[in-house]
């Protein structure tokens, strides 16, 4: 195994595993530094007790077997190699010990194995905490129990993963919607229940997307079942179906949809589904791809000449037939709408034919919708099956790990990215706020000498540029949601109005860059600047879903299909008797919920895992330089690891220090009867002779010793290695 503290010569050639160690900080050696390791096959360093990870883009079977899961039991992260498993250990017996609720916020861009990671993570906690009950004898029932949580919350990720994924141009397996798993555990650190949130799943996917990506996995699994595809007399052919065959991609080299469709229905099987609950999801799933065969034409009979008819009407039966809703209603909601007029009691309503663009709109919003809701009945069901209301109440803590999109620039980037990259903003800040907070608070409760550092890269002035009251971006545009004509042109004046000047926003009034136009505007982030094209800002955030599909879907004799727009029944209910509002448009739903997750972390111990990816073309052992350079700025990896230098480069359990360097000393070897932070005491004084330089170097707390520089480090394990 690697050491931890390594002699000078080995870190030549391997690197330091430890950005903390680096003498000189800059950005070079940052660089050098994880470029050696990289090269070196350890993807894996830490800064202080967060792990940054080099996604290396083959399969490194020894870094995850059996043997080495095992030496991280039980092992601080500064005895072991960085892994994820060690900072999975970290979490597990800082839970343990604390009772406190732990998060792991694993951060970096699309294809940077945020998700990979989160399954290790998953893999060792399973490991640990059902190992740990058996070491403890605990009786077999709730032994049971937690491993049957554990293998569901591991089946759900293949559900999720079939739904939620889809390949993109950046990563074959691309999550597109950001997760946060808790694991509950009870006082024994048993986990007994479990939860998932999902946010903001990328819906649009399933109609539109770059040539060359496909849509979500599901769809390409289910049609390589001929048993499925005979049952509802559906085409196993993807090309058939133009919302796949549009952006010309249906197999990906090292995806197997058959397989990996199997182990879905055996994963939503254990989980509790029946046949008629799959038989179901089938028939929507396939719904949904004969909705984007539907095609309109001119009706001439018709005295508007733009109104349409549906022009395949046999494609239109098969829908409404798996669907099990009546097929003119259904004709009816995607080729007109109902329009009420007037207000309380003297209320009419009219009916409204659309234009072939119009229904076409309304056409995809009724896909959209039908994907979406069945995601979230999927996330409902997994969650219903995790947990139960006995065991809420023996509840003592949980383990939290956020998977969330990084942050996101294209060449077009639309309402999407900037609702993920003002989730990135909000991550950003609360990192800011955590690891500076963590450290003080450790040193605080340690006793130990420490200046409190303030100069940090602060994102708030932007954080409050979007969603800052009472005038924000976001409230600008939900005021544009409101009010009825609104174009793109008439919301960038309003943003110009109150932000011209402000720092972080560019607009084309206020920069000579040709590139933006009078609908689009840029926005500074920390990570970069990102112009963003407001075209389609105002219909994506209101998601405009017409009330007569949602009526045409309740009218539907098929109770898994209705279960889906049951909310739309409470929804009306409560807007009749005046209960709490629920936001309305995407941004202020999102809000809300970006909002609570941020007040939800901001109560646990946080973990952070920062996943670098080395390049773009998916190259095994390729590292681009400059690609790394640039994630390695936004990831503001410099400035963390300044912090965490300021402050410790190391500490250490006095136990486990006396144990490892007792042989230093005269007075601690081979025996010392006194105190464990005595016997530290003597050791540094053999370390460093005099006093006030021993006192710059190490603080002594109540249960660790804390060395300043990395220097000081490798001299001590110096001596240790020369007494050996
Ligand atoms: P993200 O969730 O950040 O978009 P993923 O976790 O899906 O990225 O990783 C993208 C791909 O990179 C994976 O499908 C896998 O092929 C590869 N990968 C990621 N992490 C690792 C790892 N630790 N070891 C080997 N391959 C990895
Ligand atoms: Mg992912």
């Amino acid at each position: 195994m690697e050491p931890i503290t390594p002699s000078f010569n080995n870190i030549k050639n391997v690197g330091l595993p430890d950005f903390c160690f680096l003498e000189h900080l800059d950005e070079n050696e940052i660089m050098n530094n994880i470029s050696t390791r990289f090269h070196k096959d350890h993807i894996y360093t830490y800064i202080g007790e967060q792990v940054v990870s080099v996604n290396p883009f083959s399969k490194k079977e020894h870094l995850y077997s059996d043997q080495t899961l095992k030496s991280y039991h039980n092992m601080y992260m500064y005895e072991v190699p960085p892994h994820i498993y060690s900072l999975a250990q970290d979490t597990y017996k800082k839970l343990l010990l604390t009772k406190e609720n732990q998060c792991i916020i694993i951060t970096g861009e699309s294809g940077s194995g945020k998700t990979e990671a989160s399954k290790i993570l998953m893999e060792y906690i399973t490991k640990a905490s059902i190992n740990n009950k058996i070491n403890e004898k605990a009786n077999s029932a709730t032994l049971d129990r937690s491993e049957i949580i554990m293998k569901l919350i591991m089946d759900s990720n293949v559900i999720l993963e079939a739904f939620g994924n889809a390949k993109t141009l950046k990563n074959d397996n691309s999550s597109r919607f950001g997760k946060f798993i808790e694991i509950e555990f009870d006082e024994k650190g048993a986990p007994i229940s479990g939860k998932i949130q999902q946010f903001l799943l990328e819906k649009s996917r399933v109609h539109t997307r770059a040539i060359g990506e496909r849509s979500f996995h599901i769809f390409y699994q289910f049609l390589t079942s001929k048993e499925i595809t005979s049952k509802f007399q559906l085409s196993d052919d993807p090309s058939y179906y133009r919302y796949l065959k549009d952006s010309m991609c249906f197999n990906v080299s090292n995806i197997n949809d058959g397989r990996e469709f199997k182990l879905v229905g055996q994963a939503l099987q254990s989980l509790g589904w029946t046949q008629e609950d799959l038989d179901s999801m089938y028939r929507i799933l396939g719904a949904v791809l004969l909705i984007g065969n539907l095609e309109f034409c001119n009706d001439q009979e018709k005295a508007n000449v733009d109104a349409v008819n549906v022009k395949n009407p046999s494609i239109l039966k098969k829908i409404a037939a798996l669907l099990d809703c009546n097929e003119d209603q259904l004709e009816k909601s995607l080729i007109s709408r109902s329009l009420t007029l007037g207000v309380s009691k003297r209320k009419s309503s009219i009916r409204v034919l659309l234009n072939t663009n119009q229904a076409m709109e309304t056409r995809d919003a009724l896909a959209k919708v039908l994907y979406d809701r069945l995601f979230n009945t999927i996330i409902e069901k997994i969650n219903k099956a995790i947990s139960s209301d006995i065991d809420r109440k023996n509840i003592e803590s949980m383990i939290g790990i956020l998977d969330i999109y990084g942050f996101e620039v294209f060449e077009n980037n639309s309402f999407e990215q900037f609702i993920i990259n003002y989730s990135n903003e909000k991550l950003q800040q609360l990192f800011i706020n955590l690891v500076l907070r963590q450290d003080q608070e450790e040193y605080i409760k340690e006793g130990v000498e420490w200046k409190f550092m303030d100069n940090y890269f602060d994102n708030t002035p932007i954080i409050d540029l979007i969603e800052g009251q009472p005038v924000g971006l976001l409230k600008l545009l939900e005021e544009a949601c409101l009010i009825g004509q609104n174009t793109p042109e008439l919301l960038i004046q309003k943003m110009n109005q109150f932000f011209g000047k402000h720092n972080h926003f560019e607009s084309y009034e206020t920069t000579n860059n040709l590139s933006i136009t009078n609908q689009s505007f840029t926005l500074k982030h920390y990570a970069g600047s990102v112009t963003y094209n407001l075209e389609q800002f105002i219909y994506k955030n209101k998601d405009p879903l017409y009330q007569d599909l949602i009526n045409t879907m309740q009218s539907s004799k098929n109770n898994f299909l209705l279960s889906l727009f049951q909310l739309d029944f409470l929804k009306a209910s409560n807007q009749q008797t005046g209960a709490k509002k629920i936001p309305t448009t995407m941004a202020s739903q999102f809000k809300v919920a970006i909002n609570d997750l941020i007040g939800k972390l901001n109560s646990c111990q946080p973990h952070y895992i920062r996943c670098i990816k080395p390049n773009d073309e998916k190259r095994p052992g390729h590292f681009d330089y400059e690609r790394v350079k640039h994630q390695i700025r936004y990831l503001n990896m410099l400035e963390t690891v300044r912090v965490k230098k300021a402050g410790y480069c190391n500490r250490q359990h006095y136990t486990r220090f006396l144990a490892r360097y007792k042989m230093i000393a005269p007075a601690t070897w081979p025996f010392w009867n006194g105190t464990v932070k005595d016997g530290a005491m003597e050791i540094a004084k053999v370390l460093i002779p005099s006093p006030i330089d021993r006192q710059a170097e190490c603080q002594f707390g109540k249960k660790k010793i804390f060395i300043k520089s990395a220097k000081t480090l490798f001299h001590l394990e110096e001596l240790r290695s020369k007494q050996m």
